[in-house]
């Protein structure tokens, strides 16, 4: 397939075709919807077919997991830097590894109407403007010859959606050690006409002096906008609550792309990968302050060296923890099925703020928790097959037959002792059996035996480890496990052998 041969849909607008134009040839042009999408200048065009190769949604490099990435909790111990950043903080601390190093970072950030670009940050200073989230989709405009011309003599830290590191990546053809790249969570991007539109009636006349789409002003948790004026009070409400965040939220603004993404986990090309720790109450209340906290994805060796270098706190949490609140990780966003006729109205109105206003009161009650469900069922969809792919990769699945009060000090003996295996815990409880995939959180409740066998025969389990007083005191336990034909071997606490 060709880029002109793309459908919306297929095209996430990452402008990699339009920078590797040795012609210039291609522009990006917007739609009715307000997003940008390549037009090929056939008088110009020479042919070479670059563009087609460049381009990361016709050439994805499907990744298939070796294991879950480690995942850590992360705070930047400067709290003036946690208050302005979305989550912890923890994209300032990698950039300034590379500002003390005299090297050039590349993000998304306002320019002078507030319309939201990608540009560089050489000091402290200039990179205030790239901090926070923006939910718009960025311009990239000609930054990846940017940073491939910086490349030549420093070092560069890249942050952008996935499928913006993935068009880098593209374009650069290489991974120089000098380079870093970002990406986040990525719940998707709305339409940058749209927000034009939204910024301009809300602060005509040049009013805004800031935006701050994720406030703290009322903690981390509860997002809310906040738009400054040089000489009105200030504009402040939850994101939830918001006309525009609602509409973001709800998946009537984003881009068709989004909805249908093909660059969630496993398929991200970054080398790390930054989001909110939604849920670490749960998972890592130590962590938790309500003044926001990072969860950082290590994909890669460079992720990890740098990751490393950077003043952070943190906790590593395992990443099925880290899903149960933040599922556009791996599953894309739903896109609500008024979608087509909200732009199909925005598109044709004289007064496209009225239209905006108009879907942001139509009461969508009904039709909420259906999409709700629809989601869960994908994501938990989307996890299975994820961790189907893994547990293909591993050299064996182990089943550890333990007793719930030691399930701590096990899950760290076996992780350490067993790192390539998939590992299950299976906790017998009166009338059933609890089971935890690599002692994290997700679990599955088995009922009887036949279960047990259906389940050791469909996830290959090759050994199985089981607690001495669990053999001893339930004689069911007993009973399976001289009955399932599996290589099994006893271990107690008291000798801390296995
Ligand atoms: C559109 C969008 C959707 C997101 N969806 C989720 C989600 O569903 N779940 C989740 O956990 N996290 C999501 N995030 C990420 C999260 O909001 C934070 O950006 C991330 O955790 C980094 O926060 P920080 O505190 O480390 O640093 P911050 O300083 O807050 O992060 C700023 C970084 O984000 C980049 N950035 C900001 N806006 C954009 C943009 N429009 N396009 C590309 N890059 C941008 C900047 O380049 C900069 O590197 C989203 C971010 C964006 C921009
Ligand atoms: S084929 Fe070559 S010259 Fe033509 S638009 Fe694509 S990259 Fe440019
Ligand atoms: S390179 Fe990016 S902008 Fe160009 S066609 Fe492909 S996805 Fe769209
Ligand atoms: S959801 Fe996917 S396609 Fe949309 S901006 Fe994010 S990475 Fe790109």
């Amino acid at each position: 397939m060709k880029i002109e041969e793309m459908t919306r849909a297929d095209c996430s607008g990452c402008e990699a075709c339009a920078n590797i134009c040795p012609r210039n040839a291609i522009v990006m042009i917007r739609d009715v919807e307000g997003f940008a999408y390549p037009k090929i200048n056939r008088k110009l065009c020479i042919a070479c077919g670059r563009c087609d190769l460049t381009c990361p949604a016709l050439n994805l490099k499907k990744k298939i997991p070796q294991a879950f990435p480690k995942v850590f909790a992360a705070i930047n111990p400067d709290e003036k830097i946690r208050r302005h950043s979305t989550s912890g903080g923890a994209f300032t601390a990698l950039s300034k590894i590379f500002l003390r190093g005299g090297g050039i970072i590349f993000g998304a950030g306002f320019d002078e109407n507030f319309h939201v670009r990608h540009m560089s940050a050489k000091t402290f200073d200039e990179l205030e403007n790239l901090r926070g989230s923006k939910y718009v989709q960025s311009q990239i405009g000609d930054v990846y010859r940017q940073v491939s011309g910086a490349l030549k003599s420093k070092a560069v830290l890249f942050s952008g959606t996935p499928c913006q590191c993935a068009g880098l990546k593209n374009f650069l053809g290489v991974d120089p050690e000098n380079l870093l790249t970002v990406d986040i969570i990525c719940h998707g991007t709305p339409s940058p006409a749209l927000w034009e539109c939204y910024i301009g009636e809300l602060g005509h006349g040049n009013e805004i002096s800031h935006v701050n789409f994720r406030s703290k002003r009322d903690g981390w948790s509860t997002s809310n906008v906040e738009i400054n004026f040089f000489n009105r009070p200030r504009y402040f409400c939850p994101l939830n609550k918001e006309t525009y965040g609602k509409l973001f939220l709800h998946g009537l603004i984003e881009r068709p792309s989004c909805h249908r993404c093909k660059f969630k986990f496993p398929n991200g090309q970054a080398d790390l990968t930054l989001g909110d720790a939604w849920g670490v109450k749960n998972f890592a209340p130590e962590m938790f302050d309500n003044r926001g906290t990072s969860l950082i994805l290590v994909h890669t060796s460079k992720g990890k060296k740098f990751f490393e270098h950077t003043n952070l706190r943190v906790r590593q949490v395992s990443l099925p923890d880290a899903l149960k609140k933040n599922p556009r990780l791996i599953a894309p966003s739903i896109a609500d099925p008024r979608r087509g006729n909200f732009f199909a109205d925005y598109a044709n109105a004289e007064d496209k703020f009225a239209v905006i206003q108009k879907y942001f009161h139509k009461d969508d009650k009904t039709l909420r928790p259906q999409i709700d469900a629809y989601d869960k069922l994908n994501v938990a969809k989307r996890y299975q097959s994820i961790a189907a792919q893994i547990r293909q990769q591993f050299e064996k699945n182990i089943l550890v037959v333990i007793s719930s009060n030691e399930q701590k000090f096990f899950a760290n003996y076996f992780e350490q002792q067993f790192p390539n295996c998939g590992i299950y815990s299976l906790q017998p409880q009166e009338d059933k059996f609890i089971c935890l995939e690599k002692f994290s959180s997700i679990v599955f409740t088995l009922k009887d035996f036949a279960a047990l066998n259906d389940f050791a025969k469909r996830f290959n389990v090759a050994e199985i480890f089981a607690e001495r007083s669990l053999i001893i005191d339930s004689p069911p336990i007993k009973n399976w496990l001289d009955t399932c034909n599996l290589p099994i071997k006893i271990f107690s606490r008291a000798n801390d052998s296995a």
